[in-house]
């Protein structure tokens, strides 16, 4: 069922260090409303909520750190290991998508970017996972050695660890299968904006349509 009917939700997804952020940050500045599962994972899971004591009770006191989620930790903890990523899975994913639904809610502006890295990953056969919330998908696509390249600068990784998360998410031409729209982030800034701007005016345009 599609509960947000009301509403014209563009999904946003892409592998590890794609530049969804960078895509997001953009929306954002042209007043479009952003719901990151990110941000919501993040908040779900902060000191001293119920899901981080469920986490704990699953995985061990020792993926909490002062207080707070050890994400390294906890990824060791599931890596090859599909029982405690099932594990995992159903303690976040009712409270991820709940909050998914509470700030797609709030938002108003004429439409939203859903934001989820594992957008496609969330179906599963007939279930269409998280994507039955949008009327589109948006995939950020750059080519295996620019995510390797960006992403371990970013967060200090090594391109090994980088390429083991990468062959765990969707590969990029099933990914690129999925989307309506796709902006080519191999470029620069500069280059991914003009893009963008051309989308924005595409989907206030569908928008419009739509009413
Ligand atoms: P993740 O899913 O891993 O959180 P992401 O898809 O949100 O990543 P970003 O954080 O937006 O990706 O981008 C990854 C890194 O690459 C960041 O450090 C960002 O500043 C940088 N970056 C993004 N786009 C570009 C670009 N066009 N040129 C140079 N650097 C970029």
């Amino acid at each position: 069922m599609q509960p947000f009917l009301h509403k014209f939700i563009i999904g946003l997804t892409g592998g590890i260090g794609s530049g969804k952020t960078a895509v997001s940050n953009w929306f954002a500045t042209q007043g479009i409303d952003i719901v990151d599962a990110d941000v919501i994972s993040r908040t779900i899971t902060a000191k001293g909520s119920p899901i981080l004591t469920e986490l704990q009770k699953a995985f061990g006191a020792d993926i909490v750190v002062g207080g707070e989620l050890d994400r390294v930790a906890l990824r060791g903890r599931i890596f090859n290991n599909p029982n405690a990523v099932a594990r995992l899975n159903a303690i976040t994913h009712p409270a991820i998508r709940a909050g998914i639904h509470k700030e797609l809610s709030k938002t108003k502006s004429p439409y939203v970017i859903l934001s989820v890295p594992l957008l496609l990953e969330s179906i599963k056969g007939e279930d269409k996972g998280l994507t039955a919330l949008c009327q589109r998908i948006l995939v950020v696509d750059v080519p295996v050695d620019v995510q390797i390249k960006r992403a371990s600068q970013r967060d200090g990784q090594s391109q090994q660890q980088i390429l083991d998360i990468i062959s765990r998410q969707i590969d990029r031409a099933t990914r690129l299968a999925y989307a309506d729209d796709v902006v080519d982030n191999s470029g620069d800034l500069e280059a991914l904006y003009a893009q963008l701007a051309i989308l924005h005016d595409k989907y206030l345009t569908l928008v419009d349509k739509s009413l």
